[in-house]
């Protein structure tokens, strides 16, 4: 077959790029080393439970123009993000407001709220310039950082242990910058995003997804001459002929088909053989239990765990994401982990050792004018779902 387009990667960008570009007439095909498609964003449905089984995912935006984009594709329910945190089985509200200020001081005002934070967050600051013979405080760590923004009690009960596991170290050892300040809420005000839209598609990500590949039609889809194919279990390195790291010109694949351009969803540092360097990530590791005894494990979709001694970072019950009042429950316990080779990789390290390589890497892609990179691996870049949707309808505008 001839295709405009071979997409790597049937995650969210890919699946916008090539419905995009199918409505533009294109034939495309997309393929993906995974069993599924959808990327990070799958759910799949157990006991009637849609599981996110990549973490929780919470589409959230400010973008009207993706968020009416979006809500072509799915219905979007009212779930508004509300974490709990539990520090030594005391249960606080997140993000941090009146409700958290309330349980943890046993105070009723805004002003109350205001002066322990601030008297807490002086006296940490004069103790660090004790300490250092100075009386211009500059942070030189993240603990300082934190200290110096929100004060003691909220550092150790919701900060300190959370950051340490989410990062694998000390929060001594860790740069002030990663946090540049710490959000602090003086309203009873428990929705964690401050962005206009937000929703959970009702019936999963998945069903959005075949919905933009063309795999799921619920109503009349207008007339589109182009056309999408979708291939999983399928890695582009042993689907396109190679050329040492390069593919091919023409493009074309094992199986014979040829393609105009591929848009790239993969590592970039990968694509490249790694020549440059070795692009850093965070990664996770999930523990999913289902737990068909028990319809209502905690009462909350997301539970954060902000002590170090319990070794996950949070749990989720999935089916408060959708109101789910059936029998059963299904909860996933989130493990921060250290990424090696051959391993998932989740959260760019954007620091500036990392950031100098991945730019030395686009420079590389540069020299391909057939060849585009998108996506969070692609550009090397923590996007939000709708900051990839922004960034894939932007990339096809240029086509
Ligand atoms: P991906 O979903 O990773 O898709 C890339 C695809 O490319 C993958 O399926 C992969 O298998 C495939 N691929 C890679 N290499 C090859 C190859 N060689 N051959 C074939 N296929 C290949 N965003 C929000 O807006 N709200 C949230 O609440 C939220 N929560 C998150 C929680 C977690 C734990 C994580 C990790 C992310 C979260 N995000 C959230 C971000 C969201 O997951 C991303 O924005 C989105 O999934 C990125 O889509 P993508 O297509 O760029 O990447």
């Amino acid at each position: 077959m001839k295709y405009d387009y071979l997409v790597v990667g049937a995650g969210l960008f890919g699946a916008v790029f090539a419905h995009e570009m199918a409505v533009k007439g294109k034939n495309v095909l997309v393929i993906d080393r995974r069993d599924h498609i959808a990327g990070n964003i799958y759910t799949e449905n157990k006991m009637g439970i849609n599981v996110h089984k990549y973490g929780a995912h919470i589409f959230h935006t400010s973008d009207k123009e993706v968020w009416e984009y979006v809500n072509r594709f799915a219905e979007f329910n009212n779930y508004i993000n509300c974490p709990v945190a539990s520090y030594k089985d005391e249960l606080y509200n997140l993000p941090f407001n009146m409700n958290t200020f309330s349980k943890m001081w046993g105070i009723k005002t805004p002003a109350e709220a205001k002066a322990i934070i601030d008297k807490q967050a002086g006296e940490e600051i004069e103790r660090m310039n004790q300490e250092k013979g100075t009386t211009e405080f500059v942070a030189d760590n993240l603990e300082e950082q934190a200290l110096s923004l929100a004060g003691r009690d909220i550092y150790e009960k919701l900060v300190k242990g959370y950051t340490e596991k989410q990062w694998g170290r000390d929060c001594k050892e860790l740069p002030a910058f990663i946090i540049k300040r710490l959000p602090m809420r003086y309203i009873y005000d428990n929705n964690y995003f401050n962005d206009r839209y937000q929703g959970i598609p009702i019936g999963g990500y998945t069903a959005l997804v075949e919905k933009l590949l063309l795999i799921r039609k619920d109503e009349e889809v207008p007339f589109l001459s182009g056309s999408i194919t979708v291939k999983t279990n399928t890695d582009y390195y042993d689907f396109v002929k190679m050329d040492g790291n390069i593919p091919v010109q023409p493009f074309e694949s094992v199986s014979g088909d040829s393609f105009d351009k591929i848009l790239f969803t993969g590592m970039i540092d990968e694509f490249f053989g790694y020549k440059l360097g070795t692009l850093e990530y965070r990664s996770l590791r999930f523990e999913t239990e289902e737990l068909p005894e028990v319809d209502n494990y905690q009462g909350n979709a997301v539970v954060n765990y902000t002590e170090r001694e319990i070794p996950y970072t949070r749990i989720i019950e999935h089916k408060h994401f959708e109101y789910g009042n059936g029998k059963g429950t299904i909860i996933t316990r989130e493990y921060p982990a250290n990424w090696k080779h051959g391993d998932e990789p989740y959260y760019p390290m954007n620091d500036e050792k990392n950031n100098n390589l991945f730019s030395q890497y686009t420079s590389l892609a540069g020299e391909y004018n057939n060849i585009l990179f998108g996506g969070r691996l692609g550009q090397y870049k923590y996007y939000n779902m709708d900051q990839v949707i922004r960034a894939a309808l932007d990339m096809v505008a240029e086509q």
